[in-house]
């Protein structure tokens, strides 16, 4: 191990994964560093995505759990299928992607660092320092950086040194089952996402059935808190994942895993973006989607925009992450205000009969606007959208 580094990047998801491997095939001498003993631990990650992501990222297959080329939507009293022959989208091994992208760094010759974690950082004649602990041992390391990525996701360990406002924040909580099932009920959510919509599945949220590969599906469940949200709800998440094992398998299923993890958004994505020489990503500066909570993609965007300003900044060329910070707000910018929006209209109903009006406006789309509404959060498709819930009420009415 070095001294001295051009840059630390601090956790090794999507995020850090990405900038990281950005930065060593720049030529950059980079630390990633994650407190995980290995990628299989905090493998929380149902890992939904459009399929370009693959071309986009120069993504190898191996990474993939499997495909997907249909939509399915469930609510309490319904369900509706969209589709295509073509696939639209892969569902990651979340553990192998973040494995892929380390890999990648240190194939470049960078260096990956498991099992410690950030603890603090400190300026000294100018020059900064960071300190990592050993997750077993009490021994720390110091090491210089020329610039620090706080990639730690919803922890946001560095640039906020974990100490953000949660009760300002949307918190969303995700439980997941990884579960064995028979063949027949495999084949019956293969190559398609299920969404379900309904009181009875999850109030103030929503649940899933993805394919993982042969005979293995991803069940799930999240809830959403925005401030004063609060739907009636049976306390325990178990208590809905059992009811989807009970109601959505026939057969039986047996438990491979249970992962979980409350992620942190924030209105307007008002949060610290950079401070001096330090940079965030990802999920610590709300990348994340509100109303899909789709975050893989977006997390590696941010990695991959902060890498090129990184590079800049190293070349003396620019000293402030505020051109990072606008290119930020411009692919974020209304699609996400967009996403709030209906995050805060959907997860907030306290009637069923308002959700299956969701479901029947979501049903007069087709599949390609099923797609843009999904992963594009495109303004035209949202507006097509609220229009057919509009026209439904005013039906109802007359
Ligand atoms: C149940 C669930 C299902 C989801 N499903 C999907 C989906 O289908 N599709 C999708 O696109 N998104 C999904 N998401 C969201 C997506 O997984 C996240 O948005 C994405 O992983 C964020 O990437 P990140 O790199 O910013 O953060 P993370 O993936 O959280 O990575 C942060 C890393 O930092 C490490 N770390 C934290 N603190 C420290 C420290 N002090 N020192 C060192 N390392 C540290 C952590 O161990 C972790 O590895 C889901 C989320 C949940 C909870």
């Amino acid at each position: 191990m070095q001294s001295s580094y051009d840059a630390i990047v601090v956790g090794a998801g999507p995020a850090g994964g990405q900038c990281a491997r950005e930065l060593a095939k720049n030529g950059k001498k980079v630390l990633l560093v994650e407190k995980s003993k290995d990628f299989s631990v905090n493998n929380y990650s149902s890992g939904g995505a459009p399929a370009e992501m693959l071309g986009d990222y120069s993504l190898p297959r191996d990474v993939l759990g499997t495909m997907w080329n249909k939509i399915a939507l469930f609510t309490s009293t319904q369900r509706h299928y969209w589709g295509d022959e073509k696939y639209a989208g892969v569902v990651f091994d979340f553990m192998k992607l973040r494995a892929f992208l380390a890999q990648e760094v240190t194939q470049q010759g960078s260096e990956l660092l498991l099992d410690h974690s950030y603890h603090h950082h400190e300026v000294d004649h100018g020059k900064t320092y960071v300190y990592l602990r050993n997750m077993h041992k009490q021994d720390i390391l110091k090491v210089e950086a020329a610039v620090i990525v706080d990639a730690t996701g919803a922890e946001r360990k560095v640039l906020q040194n974990g100490k953000f406002e949660k009760k300002e924040a949307v918190a969303a909580t995700g439980v997941e089952y990884l579960v064995e099932v028979k063949s027949e009920d495999y084949q019956r959510y293969a190559k398609t996402l299920s969404f379900f919509l309904g009181l009875k599945w999850m109030p103030q949220g929503y649940a899933w059935i993805f394919p993982m590969e042969e005979n293995r599906l991803k069940i799930g469940v999240v809830r959403y808190f925005a401030h004063d949200m609060v739907v009636p709800h049976e306390l325990s998440y178990r208590h809905y994942i059992e009811r989807m094992l009970k109601e959505c398998l026939q057969g039986d299923a047996k438990i491979l895993d249970t992962h979980g993890k409350t992620m942190y958004y924030f209105e307007g994505q008002n949060e610290p973006r950079y401070e001096g020489n330090i940079v965030a990503i990802g999920d610590a500066i709300s990348t994340l989607n509100p109303m899909a909570s789709e975050g893989i993609r977006h997390a590696m965007y941010s990695g991959r925009m902060a890498a090129r300003r990184i590079v800049d900044y190293l070349k003396g060329d620019n000293q402030s992450f505020f051109k990072y910070s606008k290119e930020m707000d411009k692919y974020f910018g209304f699609r996400w205000k967009t996403s709030e929006y209906l995050m805060n209209c959907m997860y907030r109903e306290t009637k069923d009969e308002q959700l299956e009006r969701y479901a029947q406006s979501f049903k007069k789309l087709s599949f390609d606007e099923m797609l843009q509404f999904t992963f594009q959060y495109k303004l035209k498709t949202v507006a097509k959208f609220f229009w057919n819930y509009f026209i439904l009420d005013f039906g109802k009415k007359s």
